[in-house]
């Protein structure tokens, strides 16, 4: 079978590999699932993977295999899998507890305290650019036949989730929460499903970017959706709430760290700030009002959260959304799905519009590897 593999920390060594076909006896207890891939979606990550930032090849490799975003139908089942069956719409989950960390020992593999992170597609796993997998049928979630065309979004959206659920679990604290406004800060790919998930409980929710407003598909998605959009070139955060109020709860997923400063500052009082941006640079803010930024946090009781990853039970709130928005906006989530890349073949294509983002306009790129 065909996949997509790098050759990891080497500059633009994306290439197409020939590998065996898997079968589910290849993982053990009789738990395997083999599953078609049909779509897997590309991202800044794969990008970054393929630039040579980073990216580990499973033992015994000098490739991985790329590729975490994906949507698969069961081909067939191990003798103790009781929960899928052949023609099953599945999306397989990213990290495994490979790890020694407590944490993965009791399944919370996402808050591993390891430095040796174990992801499909990612680090020491291959990924899910490849015709087929297998996989423990522990780490795969069902996607409902309705949305599966969507079912693509769901590994994205399950970070967002992840965020979500943390700040439900801090805001616990307050034995009363009950946040009206949020922020988005950063309307990509994630941006959008922040925006969606946070429409979904029932928020007043304004997105903002860099971009200005007209033509903008990403301003336009935010409307249609209910929330507002503002360019932070018009008007920064911390000015933003003049006009909608400081925020209860503030998603940053810019890629711009300065920008968490100016979150600070534009929370409400017992409101959460998360943070979901991996900034591998080495940028400094100046200018920061540190006094009144502490003393907001003090004398308000507000809280900031960094979240990365996600588990099944993220990947589960997250079907629900997906669903639920398919429901209550048919084809929003569609839109999102601007690109697409028929066959895995053709892999430069994809590499090219992760390359350009900007000259794409692309919200959400992907490979169909089969068609639904
Ligand atoms: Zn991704």
């Amino acid at each position: 079978m065909k996949a997509v593999a790098v050759i990891p920390k080497q500059p633009n060594s994306a290439h197409l590999v020939e590998m065996d076909k898997p079968n589910p006896g290849d993982v053990g207890c009789g738990r395997g699932v083999m599953v078609g891939v049909l779509r897997v979606g590309a991202c800044g990550t794969d990008h970054e993977i393929n630039t040579g930032e980073y990216g580990v090849a499973p033992k015994g490799y000098d490739y991985l295999v790329l590729g975490h975003e994906n949507l698969g139908r069961v081909v067939a089942v191990g003798e103790n899998v009781t929960e899928f069956e052949p023609g099953n719409y599945v999306v397989a989950t990213v990290r495994r507890p490979r790890g020694t960390s407590v944490y993965d020992k009791i399944g919370e593999q996402d808050f591993t305290t390891d430095d040796k992170y174990y992801e499909r597609g990612i680090s020491r796993l291959h990924g899910y650019m490849a015709e087929y997998y297998v996989e423990n049928a522990d780490f795969l979630v069902q996607i409902p036949s309705a949305i599966a065309d969507i079912g693509v979004l769901l590994e994205p959206l399950s970070i967002v989730e992840k965020g979500l659920k943390q700040a439900s679990d801090i805001q616990e604290r307050l034995k009363i929460w009950r946040p009206k406004t949020a922020a988005v800060l950063g309307v990509g790919s994630v941006g959008l499903l922040a925006v969606m998930a946070l429409r979904m409980r029932g928020y007043t929710v304004h997105g903002f970017g860099l971009d200005h407003r007209e033509g903008y598909l990403n301003a336009e998605l935010c409307e249609a959706i209910g929330a507002t959009y503002d360019s932070t070139a018009e008007t920064s955060i911390a000015q933003s709430t003049e006009k909608y109020g400081p925020y209860d709860l503030i998603f940053e997923c810019t890629g711009y760290s300065p920008i968490i400063f100016d979150a600070m500052q534009a929370l409400n009082e017992n409101g959460i700030l998360i943070l979901a941006s991996v900034t591998g640079g080495d940028r400094k803010a100046d200018q920061v009002p540190s006094d009144k930024i502490n003393q907001m946090f003090v004398l308000g009781n507000r809280a900031l959260v960094g979240t990365v990853n996600a588990n099944r039970e993220h990947f589960e709130m997250g079907v629900k959304d997906l669903a639920l928005c398919e429901a209550m906006h048919p084809g929003w989530l569609g839109r999102m799905l601007t690109h697409k890349v028929v066959g895995l073949e053709n892999f430069a294509e994809a590499f090219e519009i992760l390359n350009n983002t900007g000259k794409y306009k692309a919200i959400k790129t992907y490979f169909e590897v089969k068609k639904i």
